[in-house]
């Protein structure tokens, strides 16, 4: 067959960038096409923060961690139904074949962090975030001269003959092509960008009237999840979508769809319609905070803070930051000028502002002010660690309306150990290989129903690696 290049590589997020420079290594001609204009993907605006078991970093630190202990996590805390095989070469090689691998890339991991379901800190988090670690592997990949790139183009469909995948058609700048390619990796992404995608294949595990907001990769539209469909691929834990608990309407957002993931309220509490607290605030991912939340008549529910724990809040998201560093007029305009943000100079002003019972809503604040002023440390309904938190004294105060946020899917189109897409009977489809969030991150469902965190943007890296060498093979 007459290729236009060896390996064809769609999505240039950290899948699609790791594989494209794994492939090179063994000389292969490769081809990038990503429907943005610019290389990158999701991890662009994402924290990057990696899970790593057993660092260099974590030993400097003092924290003892080791494969075998993470992989004991990453099983209870994913159930039954994780990729054993998966989970173990991630956790294996997460040392060698990434966070060593990125550090020859320039990445500097400079902390670690504890996430929920960890017995140790083991949230690596490099310098300048997800946009640093994208920036070096495209620095990378754009060095290597057996790299082309096609960006502007969106593939439509997978070109299959006798069986085997054997090129795409997409629309770029110069209207419709097709292109021929020994191997055809999709590493598309996942579909949290998409609503459409996430009532159709998690609608059935979510309360009716649940309002949820986007907040995945603005290109996480699923489009590669409907490529493999057409070819028969056999897809897992698609109902698997990570969602997190604390996201506010994007009020600058015409149809108010995509959400803002607000962060650093240290001292808030939550309270659902009803004005009464329902949670222990400091469980916020998406295997507790989200269901709680969710468990709520209306499913939504409001973060009651004071003007001294706004000062301190931030907004994932980068019109309300540079990098780390907030804009914060821009997070004051959002506080004053969001329809989804009560004022008030009480606490029954802020109740009445915000639509909820305002004898209720003073008990729950006077509740939770008496317990500080007594010196708890832990409240008595929820177990949540009170020590170090300022009662809510100082107006004004705010009412900011959460609902859940889609961030990241765990399921997605399975794959072997060696990335090639699988059939209904299990069987890889000739030439067609997936790697990525349209892997479920890595085989289909590397994290099976829970993450660790840290563990998406990792394992589809290292996916992306395993998938450019088998690929060029
Ligand atoms: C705000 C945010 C923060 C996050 N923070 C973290 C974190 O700290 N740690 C962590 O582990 N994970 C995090 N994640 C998740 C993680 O970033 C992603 O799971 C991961 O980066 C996915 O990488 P990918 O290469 O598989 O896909 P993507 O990076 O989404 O790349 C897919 C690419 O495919 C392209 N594409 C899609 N369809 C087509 C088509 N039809 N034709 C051509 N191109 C197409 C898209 O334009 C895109 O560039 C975060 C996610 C978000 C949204």
């Amino acid at each position: 067959m007459d290729v236009d290049t060896d390996v064809l590589i769609v999505g240039a997020g950290g899948a699609g960038l790791a594989a494209a420079l794994e492939a090179t290594v063994n000389g292969a001609r490769v081809l990038v096409v990503d429907a943005a204009s610019e290389a990158g993907g999701t991890a662009r605006t994402a924290g990057g923060g990696t899970f790593v078991a057993g660092s260099p970093l974590q030993a400097r630190l003092g924290i003892d961690d080791s494969p075998d202990l993470a992989l004991e996590d990453w099983l209870r805390w994913g159930g039954d139904s994780v990729d054993v095989e998966w989970a173990r070469r991630y956790v294996e090689g997460s040392v060698p074949d990434l966070y060593d691998w990125l550090a020859t890339l320039g990445v500097d991991w400079y902390d670690v962090h504890i996430q929920e379901g960890n017995r140790v800190p083991r949230w690596h988090e490099p310098r300048g975030g997800g946009l640093a670690v994208t920036t070096a592997l495209e620095q990378a990949a754009r060095a290597e001269p057996l790299i082309a790139w096609s960006l502007d183009t969106r593939v439509t469909d997978l070109v299959m003959e006798a069986g085997r995948v054997t090129g795409i058609v997409a629309e770029g700048p110069n209207g419709l092509v097709e292109l021929r390619a020994g191997a055809v990796l999709l590493a598309s992404g996942g579909f949290c960008n998409s609503l459409d995608m996430l009532r159709q294949n998690a609608g059935g595990s979510l309360p009716v009237d649940a309002r949820i907001l986007l907040g995945g990769g603005y290109g996480a539209r699923g489009e590669g999840h409907s490529l493999l469909a057409r070819v028969g691929a056999q897809f897992v834990n698609l109902d698997v979508v990570w969602m997190y608990p604390y996201a506010t309407p994007d009020y600058l957002d015409e149809a108010s769809a995509r959400g803002l993931v607000c962060r650093g309220l240290k001292g808030e509490i939550w309270v659902n319609q009803q004005g009464v607290r329902f949670h222990n605030e400091n469980l916020r991912g998406g295997a507790t905070g989200t269901p709680a939340l969710l468990r709520q008549s209306p499913p939504t529910c409001w973060t009651i803070v004071d003007a001294r724990i706004a000062d301190g809040y931030s907004v994932a998201h980068p019109r309300y930051r540079l990098g780390r560093a907030p804009y914060r007029d821009r997070l004051q305009q959002l506080l004053d000028g969001s329809p989804y943000v009560a004022r008030g100079h009480t606490i029954d002003d802020l109740a009445r502002a915000a639509g909820l019972d305002a004898g209720a809503l003073r008990e729950t604040v006077a509740g939770h002010n008496r317990l500080l002023a007594l010196g708890a440390e832990q409240d008595p309904d929820f177990g949540r660690d009170l020590r170090g938190l300022e009662p809510l004294t100082e107006p004004p105060f705010y009412a900011i309306q959460f609902f859940p946020i889609t961030r990241k899917n765990l399921g997605g189109v399975r794959t072997d150990l060696a990335t090639r897409v699988l059939d209904q009977e299990d069987r890889p489809i000739p030439g067609l290989y997936a790697a990525g969030e349209v892997a479920g991150m890595a085989g289909g469902h590397v994290n099976g129903r829970a993450a660790l965190e840290g563990t998406m943007f990792g394992p589809s890296v290292f996916s992306g690696r395993i998938a450019g060498k088998a690929m060029a093979a």
